[in-house]
């Protein structure tokens, strides 16, 4: 089966990182519990150019270059490779696409047969002439996609393609809904991503 796989805080830590990035450029001190979607520009009171030049300072101090692995990232695509083709399918901006394999090749070397960048959902609006998560998974036939966004996974599940919504150890405010959407499914951690993947 073909699998895709979102980049940041499924398999990279990159929020945690890049929240204390904005709480000390918005003079802030904002945990995981104060951010209930997307909306970082909404949630800090400021604009969305503000966001975006943070995060091009963000990315000029090597936070996407050093970002650290996220718990259990390593063993558990080490265990859905076998017998999967597997694709990351992350919608970071274009000044990332560089940063952004190195980092994959560092710590997944030969683990993806390819990394696709897809259009940004949130308010940012960044490459919006990009497609979206659920066409390429349907361009490339992606079966199951894993993401910690649910607007995306519930996108794809309406294309027919499945979802895992990663919320690790609970603490993805930004995905806690009353429900799942049809045709995906909570995962509290990456073995209970292989888990429900190889279901
Ligand atoms: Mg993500």
């Amino acid at each position: 089966m073909k699998i895709g796989v979102d980049l940041d805080d499924v398999l990279a830590d990159t929020w945690n990182e890049t929240r204390k990035f904005l709480n000390r450029r918005f003079g802030k001190n904002l945990t995981n519990k104060d951010f209930n979607d997307f909306g970082l520009a909404k949630t800090y009171g400021v604009s969305n150019d503000e966001v975006r030049k943070a995060f091009a300072d963000a990315f000029n101090n090597g936070l996407y270059l050093n970002a650290k692995l996220i718990k259990g990232a390593v063993s558990g695509i080490g265990r859905l490779e076998d017998g999967n083709e597997l694709y990351i399918i992350t919608s970071r901006p274009r000044y990332i696409e560089g940063d952004t394999y190195s980092w994959v090749e560092k710590n997944f070397p030969s683990k993806f047969k390819e990394v696709r960048f897809s259009s940004h959902t949130t308010d940012l609006k960044e490459d919006t002439e990009k497609e979206t998560k659920a066409e390429i998974c349907k361009e490339l036939g992606v079966l199951l996609m894993i993401d910690d966004n649910l607007d995306n996974l519930e996108e794809c599940a309406r294309a027919g393609v499945k979802g895992i919504v990663l919320d690790l150890d609970g603490n993805y405010n930004w995905n806690h809904r009353e429900r799942e959407p049809d045709g995906v499914e909570r995962a509290f951690s990456w073995k209970e991503i292989v888990k429900i993947a190889q279901s």
